[in-house]
């Protein structure tokens, strides 16, 4: 049984079918990468596996038990998105305690937390800080430590890197490569960037029209796409 099973998952928004039939699987500790171009139902399929759009037909799974019917704050999910939203307020090293310290945890509990995420992030050195004085990538990290600390049982992310420059996003994929296999979080990434795709995941989802086109390694779908779409959209030699 995989860690997480999208099970025939299909989604319309009044008359309009967003998600068709969509059924993928991600092992623990796997890293699935959703690509495809604009529009196509990435974000929405995310948004369900979070609890933030409910499923029209289909289910989904987590070790086994169907979350569907669970609200967003009891799915143990993390999710982060392109733009940061961190609170403008608060330093770095409140940012990322908040939602510990919601939970109930002691002062020194949540700082031992805040230390050993802030370490492996690389931004110890930016804890006192408020949001405003960080940059884009910066404020990246920030956002990914503060749903590292809560140990999510998996890890969202919709387009993550896609306001950042072209080198600092080469810089944050290396990082992102490194949280996993640091801590071995099972993650769901959401990317219209095939080098993206290709470079972080376990496995990729090409998905077009709300449509899983192609489901396997990297490898399988850059050696052998399963149709003209995924060979023109991965790049995959003619
Ligand atoms: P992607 O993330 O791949 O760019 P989305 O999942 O955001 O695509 O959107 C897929 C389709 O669903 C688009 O046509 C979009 O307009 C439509 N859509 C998304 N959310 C809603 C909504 N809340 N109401 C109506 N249509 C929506
Ligand atoms: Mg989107």
């Amino acid at each position: 049984m995989a860690f997480l099973e999208i099970d025939n998952v299909c989604k319309s928004f009044g008359p309009v079918d967003v998600l068709k039939n969509i059924s993928l699987d991600v092992e623990e500790g796997g890293f699935l990468v959703l690509v495809g171009p604009s529009g196509c139902g990435k974000s929405t399929l995310l948004n369900t596996i979070a609890g933030l759009e409910g499923l029209t037909t289909g289910e989904i799974r987590i070790d086994g038990d169907v979350i569907d019917d669970l609200p967003p704050a009891e799915r143990n999910i993390a999710m982060v998105f392109q733009s940061y939203a961190l609170y403008p307020n608060m330093n770095v090293g409140q940012n990322i305690a908040f939602g510990l310290e919601m939970r109930g945890m002691p002062k020194a509990e949540r700082d031992a937390k805040v230390q050993e995420v802030a370490k492996t992030l690389q931004i110890e050195a930016l804890l006192e800080r408020r949001p405003g004085q960080l940059s884009g990538g910066q404020r990246q990290r920030v956002a990914m430590g503060r749903a590292l600390v809560r140990n999510p049982k998996l890890f969202l992310f919709d387009e993550p890197l896609s306001n950042l420059d072209a080198k600092l996003r080469v810089d944050m994929r290396t990082e992102i490569k490194r949280m996993h296999q640091t801590f071995g979080t099972t993650i769901v990434y959401v990317t219209h960037d095939q080098i993206e795709a290709m470079t972080l995941g376990t496995k990729i989802a090409v998905l077009k029209g709300g449509i899983v086109q192609q489901y396997g390694t990297p490898a399988e779908i850059y050696n052998n796409p399963s149709n003209l779409f995924v060979a023109d959209f991965m790049g995959s030699p003619a």
